[in-house]
């Protein structure tokens, strides 16, 4: 790991300011090892849970498949069909799910590929993604939803790429396609 340098993310973030449960307002108080938002009242403790994307690695016809992001963060460059897990969402409904909203395109999920860690920036990114390879089965390229282009990308012409995760997919695809 080279992220040792990395701010830590906040435990005890200040727009906690009433607790949800009883509406007193919240202390700050160290909870085991971690500053947390502690209601005083109720005993209400509140845990930042990470962000969770998902995304999907589809190759067809040696060519892989990309969107160009219309939203923040990486807005205009282009990364492989993903989107933040639901609360109580399967991933893999997750990753099927945004490959047709940002593709137009139905894809079924082969297997797990790899989950990432990128630590929290402020940038609003996920900061544990997990990534899938699945295999293109239907429908027609639309780009919607958070992406505005859509397309297949043969590896030796790859246009600028988002995310770290993105990037260390397709290096790992090499003559693999
Ligand atoms: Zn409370």
């Amino acid at each position: 790991m080279d992220n040792a340098s990395a701010r830590p993310p906040n435990s005890a973030p200040a727009f906690m300011v009433y607790c949800p449960r009883c509406a007193t307002p919240l202390v700050t108080r160290p909870v085991s090892d971690k500053l947390r938002r502690v209601c005083p009242a109720c005993g209400y403790i509140h845990f930042t849970d990470p962000k969770v994307g998902v995304g999907v690695l589809v190759v067809h016809e040696g060519r892989v498949l990309l969107v160009r992001r219309a939203v923040r963060p990486e807005i205009g460059k282009w990364s492989i069909p993903a989107g933040f897990l639901d609360q109580g969402e399967d991933p893999q409904v997750t990753a099927v799910r945004e490959a047709q909203e940002e593709t137009g395109l139905q894809v079924t999920i082969d297997h797990l590929l790899d989950v990432y860690y990128t630590p929290p920036s402020g940038s609003g990114g996920a900061s544990v993604f997990i990534l899938y390879r699945a295999t293109l089965v239907g429908g027609q390229l639309r780009p919607g939803d958070d992406a505005d282009e859509a397309g297949f990308f043969r590896l030796d012409n790859l246009p600028e790429l988002a995310f770290a995760s993105t990037r260390d997919a397709i290096r790992r695809l090499g003559g693999n396609a």
